[in-house]
């Protein structure tokens, strides 16, 4: 479904990745885990159009995306939610979701979409005149999870869901996420939470300084001493 082949990107001379190429089949979770600036976000960026590779290609159901502008990448359902969630925080629940179908004219669709997304996540439909940023912070990251899928993405890109959450509230994330994938949405999941991603993805590979050091089914990666040391803390 997507295939990094070579990818180089650059934030002016900075080089922040180094030939990436990596693989998400159709029906996967896939997660990218690493270190603190090892170069997750910006792969992502570099999938989603917002920091254009500057060597190498993006294909997108066969097709090279890597020079759309993020709006046509978004329209062809490559769907990002970002780091620290960025909802709009002055907007109600409802305002956040009606904006991830803005590019949608489909309107009983989009009310199947509101209530499946009703049925993942409850809370948000107990919520849903409140303003995004009253909300909790597993809270806003139900709503910006929700928001994407609002776009009915065909591949969905997730960035550190995680960050900054406590622990129960994360495992309800992450079945969450499993569960997105179950009813048919594929997932690239970018995490510091190296475990519990290994422990939801199929497969997964594992940046350092901007390259791809390692990749292997989840389960083999889960087992490997080098990953265990680095980024399991075991
Ligand atoms: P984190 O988990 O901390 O978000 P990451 O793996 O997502 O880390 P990136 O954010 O992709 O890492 O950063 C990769 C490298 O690119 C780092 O060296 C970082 O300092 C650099 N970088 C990221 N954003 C910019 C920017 N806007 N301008 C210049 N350099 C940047």
């Amino acid at each position: 479904m997507l295939e990094l082949k070579g990818v180089c990107s650059f934030y002016g001379k900075i080089q922040a990745l180094y030939d990436v190429c990596l693989t998400v089949d159709e029906g996967e979770i896939i997660t990218l885990i690493g270190a603190n600036g090892a170069g997750k976000t910006t792969t992502l960026m570099s999938i989603c159009g917002i920091v254009p590779p500057r060597k190498g290609s993006v294909v997108f159901q066969g097709e090279e995306i890597n020079s759309l502008p993020p709006d046509k990448i978004v329209s062809k359902g490559i769907v990002q939610v970002p780091e620290g969630r960025l909802i709009f925080p002055r907007m109600s629940v409802m305002e956040n979701l009606d904006m991830g179908a803005y590019l949608r004219n489909d309107k009983s669709e989009i009310k199947r979409d509101l209530e499946y997304i009703f049925e993942l996540f409850p809370i948000l439909a107990e919520r849903k005149n409140q303003l995004g940023g009253t909300l909790s912070g597993g809270e806003q990251q139900m709503l910006a999870i929700s928001r994407a899928l609002m776009a009915r993405p065909k591949l969905l890109l997730l960035d550190e869901p995680s960050l900054g959450l406590a622990p129960l509230v994360i495992k309800q994330i992450f079945e969450i996420i499993k569960k997105i994938n179950e009813t048919g949405t594929t997932i690239f999941l970018v995490e510091q939470n190296a475990h519990q991603a290994l422990r939801i993805a199929h497969r997964g590979y594992v940046m350092e300084n901007g390259r791809i050091v390692l990749a292997d089914k989840a389960k083999n990666l889960l087992a490997n001493e080098e990953v265990k040391k680095a980024y399991l803390g075991l």
